[in-house]
């Protein structure tokens, strides 16, 4: 008897049904190798009766964040069925569209089902690669011996692009070990996914963590910018506890050019795009000019952020001379103390001094004296958003944040803090993005509104987050504590360049096209290229091509025949969704914590079905080009230590290993000898719910134990060194004039106009893009994934369409429905006109990024308009501290003739 499971439940006949549409779809594709032949051995495999009726346990991956534990039902070796599973406190049975509709990227007519070699020398996506079927052994040898004589000559002339594609999850430890015992620089790793964060570099500068959302158990007052929270339409927690937080009287302000979904249940106030600098700068202006510093959270400031801390020459701190610690100025005593001086009685925030012969201010001084230009009426005329307007939500965000109310909880009392102001990607993607991101940190640290109880929450929890550097502040992790000057440069991603930089894919295909003009000593030879998609994801799609069609040997790891892949010389088959062995830590949260209490452990899966075709998973291909290269002993070695595996079950030197016996280790090292693979395919995951003494953050350094970033001195400090080591080499960073980039480094958030302020006047629009819940990160196939697809044409009429504002559209003779061109002085996109009153009149939009170019894929994925071909990856263009590019573009709109 099967269980009835909602909407979604396929039974056999109609799973039939539905893979008779895939072949009809399928029939207007060009079709390689064995795949017309693929929905007959399904359809044997439904036909065939087994006996085979069971649920099994899994978890889904078809967007970043895999919080949702599911059940898959499988019939006679078919996967009929998927539903999420009802114990698991991380999704409580529920999936999202993607989550149901991973069947279909499995049963995908156009997957990759066995390895191929290009016989068409000519590279370009309007060249057919002429495929031919080769064996594993005939393709692992060829790209083995290619990395053998790589190897020899120089082993850093290869790159490994990842990302969030087809099958996001990989053994990340696997892939870096493998790459540095090759010889290679682990930054010859080149993730796709982060050219868009600017958030991360002033998160791990002040949080000790990667991303920081809402705490939705106890906020009031929320105020976002630049992008929506539930757009995705995720189904785990953090959505829920949104709307549950709506419901328990949260009030909800949207700054976005775009009324989203949420603006239903919240305050709309839309803004022009690439002036969210200028709003966040006005609320500070109004906070600490309008509102009263008394009203602020000044045992906050002054005993929980580098506020107090003096600032001399060059906008540094000033330190004493024989500890070199940062001080203080203590207006009881009248004089300067090192930070951590127990003698201290009070710290001074505002005024000047004379310490050591110099004149020295606290550094709060400085951040508003930085401030003062930044009206509400200043605001205005950047942003369009009414002074009036600017002065109440900042006003109303002081008094929601309630400062000095505290809150026991499990035994702690936190200071209870329930007003956030959070930052999404439209007001991160600018050339100063990051001075935005720091600007937020400001707004929320001014009220105490970080990692307690209802504010800012950083998104991993953990005495490690907030630990105190010998500065007492927060220790800058990753980027944030800065890449070493290494000149020549080592890698492709230009740390040397950009020290606090994210992942930088366009940068790498710079380098590999031009390495003399971006210091690297060396060309390009192999790129190994699975889950990215540059050419349709990252921007503009001429660099990468220019960079794929110049390297000489391209390998493909694939799911299916995407753009990447149309220039490969090998062509490896990835397994899916449904076939892999994997497992995901779960401690921590995507857009927010939706409850006092929280899931942390681990999900687990392995393959559900059987291997539809010849394919492998990923970290097995490299198992196998270790061995052929004799590089099992170091990397087994290096697994075992970066594993922490136990003794009794380290890997053998010179063994060959799978990823299954790997996780099989790996999990009874963590869990114990009776908690491996096998235990865990029935258990699914190991789950316990903890509480806020776990995840609020302040409880791990209460008051007074380590303190925020709020001057940031330190991103000074890497400027000043990048300056010298400059000067030193007498070079400048490509695009930018040394001075000019400087002023980006500057410890205080401040406007300058951006490159998308200085476009011709023709360029009229602003045009913006939002993640759909239909299209997130390309990931899991979703792009061309039949079922999603059709969802997406029934439920959303505006999906595939360029929205714009009706009064815009009448000045242009734009009717609804009329094709149109969107143009930037990058590129053109062509698309049909939706009429939607739910933008700022300046701009025009569209959600998903759509328009695929190989000519090997489902038809479906080409219809609709390529977005990212509008915007620019130019060097002096994008942020050059998070390396975040630019988002919006300046476009005109016409009626095509
Ligand atoms: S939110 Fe949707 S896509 Fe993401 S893990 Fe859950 S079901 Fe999968």
């Amino acid at each position: 008897m099967r269980e009835a499971v909602g909407s979604s439940r396929v039974t056999r006949r109609t799973f039939l049904a539905t893979a008779a549409t895939a072949t009809a779809l399928a029939a207007g594709g060009k079709i390689v190798g064995n795949n017309s032949g693929i929905l007959l051995e399904v359809a044997k495999a439904a036909t065939s009766p087994s006996g085979q009726d069971e649920w099994l346990r899994s978890y889904c991956r078809m967007c970043v964040k895999p919080l949702c534990a599911t059940m898959v039902h499988v019939v006679d070796g078919v996967a009929v069925e998927i539903k999420g599973d009802p114990a698991a406190p991380t999704n409580e049975g529920t999936l999202c569209p993607r989550g149901h509709a991973t069947l279909f990227s499995h049963y995908n007519p156009y997957r990759v089902k066995t390895p191929l070699k290009r016989t068409n020398p000519n590279k370009g996506l309007d060249q057919d690669p002429r495929w031919v079927e080769i064996s594993w052994e005939e393709a692992l040898n060829t790209i083995a011996k290619r990395l053998q004589k790589v190897r020899a000559e120089d082993p850093r002339k290869i790159v490994l692009h990842t990302g969030y594609g087809s099958n996001p999850d990989y053994y990340n430890d696997v892939l870096t070990i493998w790459m540095t015992t090759f010889g290679a620089s682990q930054w010859n790793i080149v993730p796709s996914n982060g050219p868009l964060c600017s958030n991360h570099h002033a998160m791990w500068m002040t949080a000790g963590n990667t991303s920081n959302a809402p705490e939705f158990a106890f906020c009031n007052y929320l105020i976002t910018l630049g992008g929506s929270l539930v757009d995705w339409g995720n189904s785990s927690g953090p959505v829920r506890g949104f709307f549950k937080a709506i419901e328990r009287g949260m009030k909800l302000v949207v700054v976005d050019p775009r009324a989203s979904k949420e603006t239903t249940v919240g305050e709309w106030v839309p803004i022009r795009p690439g002036s969210e600098l200028a709003f966040a700068l006005g609320m500070l202006n109004v906070m600490l000019y309008e509102v009263g510093l008394e009203k602020l959270d000044l045992d906050f400031l002054k005993r929980r952020s580098n506020a107090p801390y003096l600032v001399g020459a060059g906008e540094r701190f000033y330190r004493d001379p024989k500890t070199k610690k940062p001080m203080i100025w203590d207006p009881t005593d009248h004089r300067a103390k090192v930070f951590d001086d127990p003698s201290i009685k009070d710290f001074a925030l505002e005024g000047q001094f004379q310490v050591g012969g110099q004149t020295v201010s606290p550094a709060f001084a400085l951040i508003k004296q930085g401030m003062q230009p930044y009206t509400p009426e200043w605001s205005e005329k950047l942003t369009t958003i009414r002074a009036a307007t600017l002065r109440r939500v900042a006003k109303d965000f002081v008094a929601a944040a309630q400062v000095g109310s505290t809150i026991k909880l499990e035994g702690v009392e936190f200071p209870l803090r329930p007003a956030a102001f959070f930052c999404r990607r439209a007001g991160e993607g600018h050339t100063d993005g990051h001075y935005t991101q720091i600007a937020r940190i400001l707004i929320n640290g001014l009220v105490g509104s970080l990692d307690v109880p209802g504010g800012l929450q950083g998104q991993n929890w953990g005495p490690n987050m907030l630990k105190p550097n010998e500065d007492g502040l927060v220790t800058p992790i990753l980027a944030a504590a800065g890449y070493p000057f290494v000149y020549p440069s080592d890698d492709v991603m230009l740390g040397t360049f950009y020290p606090h930089r994210h992942n930088t894919p366009f940068l790498a295909w710079r380098a590999i096209l031009d390495p003399k003009k971006y210091g690297l000593p060396y060309e390009v030879d192999t790129l190994i290229i699975f889950g990215a998609n540059p050419i349709i994801n990252n921007g503009p799609s001429q660099e990468p091509i220019a960079a794929m069609k110049k390297i000489p040997f391209v390998v493909s790891i694939a799911y299916h025949l995407d753009e990447p892949t149309e220039f490969a010389d090998i062509v490896l088959p990835e397994s899916s969704n449904l076939e892999r062995e994997m497992k995901a830590v779960v401690n921590g949260f995507d857009k927010g914590h939706w409850a006092e209490y929280q899931p942390s452990g681990m999900l687990y899966r392995y393959p559900v079905v059987k291997r539809m075709y010849d394919s492998k998973q990923v970290e097995d291909i490299f198992f196998e080009l270790a061995r052929r290269l004799n590089m099992l002993a170091p990397m087994n070695e290096r697994l075992n230590t970066a594993l922490k595996l136990k003794p009794e079950l380290a890997l053998q030197p010179d063994k060959a290993y799978t990823v299954s016996e790997l996780l099989d280790r790996d999990l009874k090292s963590q869990f114990g000898n009776d908690r491996g693979a096998e235990y865990f395919k029935k258990a699914g995951y190991s789950i316990r719910m903890v509480g806020p003494k776990t995840i609020y953050n302040y409880a791990y350094w209460p008051m007074g134990k380590t303190r925020y970033h709020l001057y940031f001195e330190h991103m000074k400090e890497v400027g000043d060194n990048l300056r010298a080591n400059l000067e030193k080499n007498n070079i400048t960073v490509p695009g930018w004039d040394t001075q000019d980039l400087m002023e980006h480094y500057r410890p205080v958030p401040h406007w300058r106009p951006m490159p998308i302020h200085k476009e011709p006047p023709e360029y009229d629009m602003y045009i913006i893009n939002w993640k759909t819940a239909f299209s997130v990160y390309g990931l899991g196939a979703n792009q061309e994934n039949p079922v999603l697809y059709e969802i997406m044409r029934r439920t959303d009429p505006y999906s595939l369409s360029i929205l714009i504002n009706p009064a815009a559209a009448a000045k242009r003779g734009i009717q609804d429905g009329d094709t149109i061109v969107v143009e930037s002085r990058r590129g053109k996109m062509v698309g049909k006109a939706k009429l939607s009153g739910r933008l700022h009149p300046e701009v025009i939009g569209i959600g998903g990024n759509y328009g695929r170019k190989s000519m090997h894929l489902n038809p479906i994925a080409r219809e609709g308009p390529n977005y990212n071909q509008l915007l620019t990856t130019e060097d002096g263009t994008f942020d050059p501290i998070s390396t975040a590019m630019i988002i919006s573009a300046k476009v005109k709109v016409y009626r095509a003739s």
